[in-house]
Order: C-alpha cells, then structure tokens, then sequence
C-alpha cells in the first residue's frame, strides 16, 4: 500500500479525540490520503445555547467540533463525517475501530465488503467477548479478524489516554500492539504526534488488549473504595492487587503474553488513570454511595443492578457508554463457568457488589484475599 486511505469507525469521545490526532498526521504524512472519513452514528443533537436539533454528522462537517461527544475541541476540517458506513470505509486500507464494542457486529459484515484488499486495522476498543462454546475469553480484534475475513490483521492502540486530557493535547503516552510487517513505522506514525501523544510499538496485542479491558473492571473497585472514603493506601493496594490479577487472567487465557506488556502505557499507566480519571471509576464510586445509602434489599437481584447501572450511565455519561459493567459480566461467567473465582478473588467481589447486592465494605475482603494468599 503507497498510499493508505484511513477510515475511523466511531465518533464517541475517544473516536472524537484520536480523530485530532490521525486527522492532523494524515494532512501531513506523505503517505496518507489527507481524506479521513470517520462512521458517525446519526443522531440529532442540540447546538450549544440553542434549542434547534441539528443532524451530528452536519454539525462536525461545518463546524468542525462533535458538540454532542467531544465539546470544546476543534476537529482538524480534513476529518470529514460519513453516515453510511459503507461509504466511509470505501477503498480504506486502514481502519481504526473505536467504538462501544456492542455496536460492531453488524458493522463488519458491511466493512469487509467495501474496504481496499489490503486492508489492516487497529482496535481501539477496551472489551472482550467470551466464547460460550469455548468457555474461552475472544479478544476484539480477533473477532474483528475473524469477521473481516483471511489475511486481515488487526492490531491494537491501548493506553493512559482518558479522551478529554488527549484531546486538549495534555502529554501522554499510548501503546500500539500489532504487526503490520513493513507498514509498522507508518501505522505508528499515523497516532503519533510528538511531543504531546507518544506512541510505542510492541509485538504483544494480547496482553496490550487484555489490558485494556480488564483495567477497567479494576476501576470499578476503585470506584467504591472511593465511595467508602477508604482513602489512597487502600486505593494503591487496590491497583496492586488488580494487576496482580490482571496478569494471572493473562497466564491462564492467553497465550505467549509479554511480563512487560504490563510496564507499558497500556498496563500499569492505562490502569492508574482509569482508577483515578475514567468514566468506569466515576460511575462506580455514584452506585456505590447510592448503595450505601440504601436500606432496602433490593441490589440483591441482578436486575434491580443492572438497571440502576443503567440510569447511572444516562445520568452521568450523556450518551456515552460504560465498558466494565459488561466486561466483569463476561469476565463474572467465565470464571464461575470453569470454577475459578477463588483464583480471582478482587474481580469476583468486584462482580458481587456491582451485581449481586454485596455489601460495598466487601471490596476490602476482595483485596485482602488475594494479597494474603497461601
Ligand atoms: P462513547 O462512550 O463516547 O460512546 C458513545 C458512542 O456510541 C457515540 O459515538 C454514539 O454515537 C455511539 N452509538 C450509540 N448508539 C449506537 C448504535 N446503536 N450503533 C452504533 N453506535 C452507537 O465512545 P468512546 O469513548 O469513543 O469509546 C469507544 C471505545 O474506546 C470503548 O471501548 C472505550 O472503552 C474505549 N476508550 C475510551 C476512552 C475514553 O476516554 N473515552 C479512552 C480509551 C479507550
Ligand atoms: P473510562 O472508559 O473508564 O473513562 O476509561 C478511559 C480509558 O480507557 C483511559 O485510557
Ligand atoms: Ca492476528
């Protein structure tokens, strides 16, 4: 490929920002097609201090800001917002994925049909899926493999990279993870953008991506230590305890991950910001304290949790979406399904809170057991 053609699926808060970033990179790569078309999902949405709808897809078109899932933050005019999907990942030969990881499934089959021969992609999307046949976690990018047919490689960006802080070029650094052979260096230098978004090559997409989604459970912990006022020593052995188990999870579903996967952005860097900075965090810590000031027993049913998860990420999150509550689910089944809790001690009490009306306080227990294990 002499000339790559970038699609970006997705315009959340982390499509938004990473668009200012390719965006910016493609108008002045020689070899990047300075056209990068990014899928929006139409909605109709309110201009600041008006209360006329507008289509969003119109809106980042002229006037170059996702008001709705990005505010404040000018989008270089070369990103250009598509609404079919088929037209924006037309001839593309790389694409990035970042979106929530529910909306995807139906997006491939289209995708594959359109995009250049040659294509490849990178997954910025923090989840796993879980192989009920299996009883085997499926990283995303290999479903997305999968989907897209042989000869597809998909790589992944996974990093301390809280939408927000990146998009207003805060400094930081990311993790791509992924070999694309000869197109390595372009790949890394089309997220790049020195000094502010430094971006680090590895070989290890497992480990990177297995990251990526299980921080995000561990910030759920955090979340109510926070709620609980249990203050920065419980908070770092939460952290401590979560990597712990983050790379046990690694060594028993994946095979060949890297020991320093766990050093890069994508690990330890990726799992202190989403416990301090992340939407995961910020949600949990909201649950948790409306638990504590509930009396009654109804959080000991699944469904009266899943639906004050639900109202919370409407209230707080304004259409975006949160990861965890999914990922310790699927995390939640697979190890009850081959008998591990007990290996997995801080994630399962993590799942006993969110879902199945234990008490707040017994976060505490979770870390304990795993630091204290025989
Ligand atoms: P987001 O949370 O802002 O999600 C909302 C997006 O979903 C919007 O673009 C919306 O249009 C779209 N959407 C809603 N309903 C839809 C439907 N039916 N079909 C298709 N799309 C629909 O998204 P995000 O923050 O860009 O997150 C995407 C991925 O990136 C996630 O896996 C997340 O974990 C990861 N991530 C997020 C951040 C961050 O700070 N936001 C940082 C790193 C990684
Ligand atoms: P949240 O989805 O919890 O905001 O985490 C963002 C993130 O992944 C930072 O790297
Ligand atoms: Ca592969």
């Amino acid at each position: 490929i002499t000339m790559e053609k970038i699609c970006i699926i997705g315009s959340g808060n982390w499509g938004s920002a990473i668009a200012t970033k390719i965006g910016r990179n493609a108008a002045m790569l020689p070899f990047c097609n300075p056209v990068v078309n990014m899928w929006v999902f139409e909605e109709e949405v309110n201009l600041p201090g008006s209360n006329d709808l507008m289509k969003l897809s119109e809106v980042i078109n002229t006037r170059h800001e996702n008001v709705k899932y990005l505010p404040g933050i000018k989008l270089p005019e070369n990103v250009k917002a598509v609404t079919d999907v088929k037209e924006a990942c037309k001839d593309a030969s790389l694409l990035v994925f970042v979106l929530p990881h529910q909306f995807l499934p139906k997006l491939l089959p289209v995708i594959r049909e359109n995009v250049h021969p040659k294509s490849r992609g990178v997954s910025l999307i923090k989840g796993l899926d879980f192989d009920t046949h299996t009883r085997m976690p499926v990283l995303i990018s290999e479903s997305i493999e999968e989907a897209m047919g042989p000869g597809f490689t998909c790589g992944v960006l996974m990093g301390a990279n809280v939408a927000n802080e990146v998009a207003e070029g805060k400094m930081c650094e990311s993790t791509l993870a992924g070999d694309f052979g000869e197109s390595n260096e372009k790949i890394r230098q089309i997220f790049d953008e020195p000094p502010n978004f430094r971006v680090t090559r590895i070989n290890d997409v497992a480990g990177a991506e297995a990251c990526g989604a299980l921080k995000n459970i561990v910030a759920l912990g955090a979340g109510f230590v926070d709620a609980l006022g249990l203050g920065g020593n419980t908070k770092a052995a939460l952290l401590r305890v979560g990597l712990l188990e983050m790379a046990r999870f690694c060594g028993v579903f994946f095979e060949g991950v890297d020991q320093g996967t766990f050093l890069e952005s994508c690990g330890l860097a990726d799992l202190i910001t989403t416990c301090y900075g992340g939407r995961n965090r910020k949600c949990a810590e909201h649950f948790a304290r409306l638990r504590l000031g509930d009396t009654s027993n109804k959080f000991s049913s699944f469904q009266h949790c899943s639906e004050l998860w639900a109202s919370i990420e409407k209230d707080l999150l304004n259409g975006q979406k949160l990861q965890a509550t999914l990922a310790i689910q699927e995390v939640y089944l697979l190890l009850q399904s081959r008998n591990m809790q007990s290996k997995f001690p801080l994630f399962c009490s993590i799942y006993d809170v969110a879902f199945r009306g234990k008490e707040v306080m017994s976060i505490v227990d979770g870390i304990n057991a795993l630091a204290f294990e025989q």
